[in-house]
């Protein structure tokens, strides 16, 4: 088991040096706001050469930046919780840098023979994030906890590995999604990609079924009558009794990422940062794809 780690820290009052490792041709640097890339076609079009007076001029004029890795043939690896760490450095140590939250790291890889097509979902919260995904880079600010992204970095070279190699080590972190228990009348239909729908992100299983409209217990909150939570898979509205409030697929993300409690979600609560956040956490963590969320943040539109 290999244990050595290459650790420096940095003061965190001195601007962060961005490490040399990321300057190179296969990743892209992207302008964001939060955890979110905030210009159109950032995919296609509105990214730049990694290059450190274009991220020190972005950072200074107050927006985070992150990376894309547009050829496929480089990777970051959101390893958020320990026993993901472990795994990927049993496999080969590799250069990663500690990202906003402590103890979650964002680990780089070169792929030498085939290009990575997808992002891929893991366990926890972790990604692998490639062509059409988006990491945050060190020396933004993380808006909730206000940590610098980048203050621990491990100083060794970016490993090159095989497509196949990497896919092993990641097995066993596969997310398994969910069967559906709710849409068996209609077991053809396709789901219109990248559209967030309750029904996919909430456990129906245990609840009440009246036409369209499904009540149950607060899968966050929880509830003394076990009925105080109503989701309508048509409308794709949910509502808490006990709070008054509730909304759409976004606001729920919202409330189960811990951005805004239950009782804040009435109608005008996701706006400016806490829009940003909302929409970054839902194609970060769901199933609203990198197209879907751009539309979206073009759009500014709340009701998704
Ligand atoms: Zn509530």
């Amino acid at each position: 088991m290999l244990t050595a780690n290459i650790t420096s820290k940095c003061n965190s009052t001195e601007p962060i040096n961005v490490p040399a490792q990321l300057m190179d041709t296969h990743l892209r640097v992207v302008k964001a706001l939060g955890k979110a890339p905030c210009e159109r076609e950032w995919q296609m079009r509105n990214n730049y050469r990694a290059d450190r007076d274009i991220i020190r001029s972005i950072l200074k004029s107050g927006y985070n930046y992150g990376f894309t890795c547009a050829s496929g043939l480089a990777c970051f690896i959101d390893a958020d919780f320990k026993e993901i760490q472990d795994a990927l450095d049993h496999f080969t140590l590799t250069f990663r840098y500690s990202s906003g939250r402590l103890g979650h790291y964002q680990y780089v890889y070169f792929i030498d023979d085939e290009p990575l097509h997808e992002n891929i979902p893991l366990v926890q919260g972790a990604y692998v994030k490639t062509k059409g995904g988006f990491v945050v880079g060190p020396g933004s600010i993380h808006l909730e906890t206000g940590r610098t992204y980048g203050l621990e970095i491990r100083d060794i070279p970016i490993a090159i590995v095989k497509k196949a190699d990497l896919m092993k080590v990641l097995q066993p972190f596969r997310k398994r999604l969910q069967p559906k228990s709710t849409n068996k009348a209609q077991p053809h239909q396709q789901p219109v990609l990248g559209t967030l729908r309750l029904e996919d992100m909430i456990n129906l299983s245990g609840f009440r079924q009246s036409g369209s409209r499904f009540q149950g217990s607060h899968p966050i909150h929880g509830s003394e009558s076990g009925t105080n939570f109503t989701v309508d898979v048509v409308n794709n509205q949910w509502h808490c009794f006990r709070c008054d409030s509730g909304g759409g697929p976004l606001q729920w993300v919202a409330v189960c990422e811990g951005i805004i409690d239950c009782s804040q979600s009435v109608p005008g609560a996701l706006r400016g940062m806490v829009f940003w956040e909302v929409v970054a956490a839902a194609h970060n963590h769901y199933a609203l794809t990198y197209e879907k969320a751009a539309e979206i943040l073009g759009g500014r539109n709340e009701q998704q």
